[in-house]
């Protein structure tokens, strides 16, 4: 397919395969229309606000190593800070008072401020009326849920690459599998979830860039932040040739096509790199900025790398410096906390349309499958019944559990095991009368089958048979007087 058909499926259909994003990203024939491409589904999707969110960087330190950072703990020449709670607070407060409807807390990997800390830190913040979104790191899944419980509405975990031999070979003595795991679980926590890549890591392949793209889509990420690796002479990778900005703004710009309604930063990065870097983002796809509201020196010892914008600025200036940035493109500042609204609109409207869908075509196959196996009962009556109709949570846990257990079924089964699935749990609402007591039933052991609970059947469709014969007998002995 010609590059510029490619551009067109992009905006049109919002999905492209890895050879075709290789495709874009290898030629720079074309790259005005694709810029333009995903300035247009930015405007269609997400409007002309850009949302802005203050940045405080409240400590420098870092107990990992990542050879391109200059946070990393080896950089003995880097002088260190770390913010005390009070002080993060109030960059926060002033942060409010100048309009920012989000703060951003960043810092480098490791345990600098205890739980009780952080909690009180997020808590307090969260009484200023902003969003908050969470830039530290790899933590537990009860220290993210703790987080999310105190306020925290967003999480920022940039995988930086999605090939896992350069990223453990990038950020030495870190486990690729527990970066995944992270954003996993942060997304299972309701988290808003923002990840990311550094363009132009040393053996880094148009490839691997593409797979980082499919990889931000397969997550589901609300936000997306894509920023080139700018070599720091203060790192063992001070000689490489780094990232570029075109190929940065391409990463990006093919991100807001295949995801039109996310949130995507014109990142500093960028600007470091081209001195109006950050509006040549927000017009090629971006819809955010996030300027500094960390005061003093500290900015400028947050080094991770050279180049850095703004050091020498106050927040105040850094604000109206950008405000006036953006109107001169014509666009404006939200007033708003630029969640991820509208998407999350749509995909609920989308869920509701694909489960009605899916609970009639599942009837449909029922009342098929019923005939077939020859239970005799009329399913198709039942599913008609008050008592059905109310067991629409029952329903919903079921088909959560029916899409844990599908995964391990393989491709040519699923759609007959899907059917007996959904037969078995209609006949056991049946028998039982009571969803709970139909899944007191699941968890209790099964004797004729080595002690296991009938649960553990149900993960095969030989098991699904045992489980409905079970019931058709459980049935007819009740029915004899
Ligand atoms: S990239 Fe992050 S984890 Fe790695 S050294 Fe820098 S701050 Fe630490």
């Amino acid at each position: 397919m010609a590059v510029i058909d490619i551009i067109k499926k992009a905006e049109t259909k919002h999905d492209l395969t890895r050879q075709e994003i290789v495709e874009l990203l290898k030629t720079d024939e074309h790259d005005a229309e694709l810029f333009a491409a995903a300035d247009r589904v930015r405007k269609q999707f997400v409007g002309d606000e850009v949302h802005l969110r203050g940045l405080i960087e409240f400590t420098n330190c870092c107990s990992q190593n990542c050879l391109y950072c200059g946070l990393r703990q080896d950089n003995v020449k880097l002088e260190r800070y770390r913010l005390e709670p009070e002080t993060i607070i109030e960059f926060a407060s002033k942060a409010a008072s100048d309009g920012y409807k989000t703060v951003v807390l960043q810092a480098g990997e490791g345990e600098f401020y205890s739980r009780e800390e952080m909690l009180q830190i997020i808590k307090s913040i969260k009484a200023l009326d902003v969003a908050i979104t969470l830039s530290i790191g790899e933590k537990t899944r009860e220290e993210y849920q703790a987080y999310r419980d105190a306020g925290a509405d967003r999480y920022l975990l940039r995988i930086e690459t999605t090939d896992k031999k350069l990223y453990e070979k990038m950020s030495p003595g870190m486990i690729f599998e527990n970066r995944v795991r992270c954003l996993h679980d942060l997304k299972e926590l309701g988290y808003e979830l923002g990840t990311g890549c550094l363009v132009g890591l040393p053996g880094q392949t148009m490839e691997s860039l593409a797979d980082d793209i499919l990889f931000f889509k397969e997550l589901g990420a609300d936000m997306i932040g894509v920023g080139p690796f700018i070599p720091n002479s203060d790192t063992p990778l001070g000689d490489a040739t780094g990232g570029t900005f075109e190929l940065s703004l391409k990463v990006m710009a093919i991100t807001r096509l295949l995801m039109p309604d996310i949130n995507i930063p014109a990142t500093t990065a960028m600007e470091a790199l081209n001195e109006n870097g950050r509006m040549l983002g927000l017009q090629s796809g971006a819809n955010v900025i996030m300027p500094n509201v960390t005061e003093g020196d500290y900015r400028r010892l947050y080094a991770l790398y050279p180049g850095k914008i703004c050091v020498g600025d106050t927040p105040a200036h850094c604000r109206s410096c950008v405000t006036a940035k953006i109107e001169d493109i014509g666009r404006s500042v939200s007033q708003g906390y630029g969640y991820r609204k509208k998407a999350a609109v749509r995909s609920m409207a989308k869920t509701v349309i694909n489960r009605k869908l899916e609970i009639m075509q599942d009837i449909a196959d029922v009342v098929a499958m019923n005939k077939e196996i020859g239970l005799g009962q009329d399913i198709a009556a039942l599913v008609e019944t008050e008592k059905y109709k109310q067991c629409e949570d029952f329903a919903t846990k079921m088909n959560m559990e029916l899409t844990v257990i599908e995964q391990k079924v393989p491709d040519e089964a699923k759609r007959a095991y899907r059917i007996r699935f959904k037969l078995a749990m209609m006949k056991g609402i049946e028998v039982f009368g009571e969803p709970s007591l139909f899944l007191q039933w699941i968890d209790k052991q099964a004797d004729a089958f080595g002690g296991e609970a009938w649960r553990c059947l149900i993960t095969s469709a030989e098991g699904l048979q045992k489980v409905i014969d079970e019931l058709g007998r459980i049935s007819e002995s009740n029915s004899q007087p």
